[in-house]
């Protein structure tokens, strides 16, 4: 069955109060291991792709491989891309099929974002393409990977309560833009966490209480895990993932080549530990996120 529009799921989300994973995989690998785990869990769940991932003809690749994987189990998987800021990339990965895509406005002011924002949706729409937007913005830690794949500190580097979702813009930017999601910045950020993040957690409620697209959470990753439950519990029904499942990863491929005796050994040994950790944090996280079962 399981290819579906991000729209539908997320409101069968919002509607039983829970929260869809979202992971941006950038290979075979990193796809086949969230919708095995997804399958497992009998958990609703979201493959996303990077830009970075589908340059150079990558998107002809993931897209396919993202299609199969979702085609593949019998419960619900969105295909996403993730960080569009570019339209003619949003009508590429439309005619490779995908389901829904992020249209990520953030940087620019509210007018400008709104308007885009319309642009992209009003051409997704005509093809059934469920679109995410962003509200705020939510920037990026000092170190690490990040979901806008620059690695970068910003450089202005403000105040982070000045990027924060403002609740009185909300309304209006989604009647505006007719949008089916809304990531807002209220607290958390890209990439490998420094210090613990602020949340703003009166900030996220009266947002939901007012937002009629159900609101979406970036930089995930890191994030406590008392503070991700309350994000749900205050209305959040989509988290994405990604720094995460490439630490879990990467610690366990580390230590595996450390102790590879064999250099012309298999594929299928040499990351087998690295994929153990990787499905292990994704299940960690589908549970966390109460989505196991509601598949
Ligand atoms: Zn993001």
């Amino acid at each position: 069955m399981a290819l579906v529009t991000m729209k539908e799921m997320l409101a069968d989300a919002r509607a039983r109060h829970y929260c869809v994973a979202a992971f941006d995989v950038s290979n075979y690998e990193m796809a086949r291991n969230v919708v095995d785990v997804a399958a497992e869990e009998r958990s609703p769940v979201i493959l996303m792709a990077l830009k970075n991932d589908l340059d150079n003809g990558g998107l002809k690749y993931l897209s396919a491989i993202c299609k199969i994987a979702a085609e593949s189990i019998d419960v619900p998987v969105a295909v996403h891309l993730d960080h569009a800021v570019d339209f003619d990339l949003i009508k590429d990965v439309n005619d490779a099929g995908v389901t829904s895509v992020m249209f990520d406005g953030s940087t620019l002011p509210f007018e400008e974002n709104a308007a885009k924002t319309k642009e992209v949706v009003d051409y997704a729409h005509k093809f059934g393409v469920t679109v995410e937007a962003e509200l705020g913005h939510v920037t990026t830690a000092i170190n690490g990977a990040d979901e806008t794949g620059s690695g970068q500190a910003m450089a202005d580097a403000k105040d982070p309560d000045d990027c924060l979702t403002n609740p009185k813009d909300v309304e209006k930017f989604v009647e505006i833009t007719n949008v089916d999601a809304l990531a807002v910045a209220v607290g958390t950020v890209h990439g490998v966490y420094v210090s613990r993040p602020k949340m703003a957690f009166d900030r996220l409620k009266e947002i939901n209480a007012i937002s009629k697209a159900p609101l979406v959470l970036h930089g995930g990753s890191g994030t406590p895990d008392e503070d991700i439950v309350k994000c749900i519990e205050l209305g959040v029904s989509k988290i994405n993932i990604f720094s995460e499942i490439l630490c879990a990863y990467n610690t366990a491929l580390k230590d595996s080549l450390n102790h590879l005796g064999n250099l012309s050994s298999w594929p299928c040994v040499t990351f087998k530990e690295a994929n153990e950790a990787q499905r292990a944090m994704i299940r960690n996280k589908i549970r966390l996120f109460g989505s196991n079962n509601k598949g």
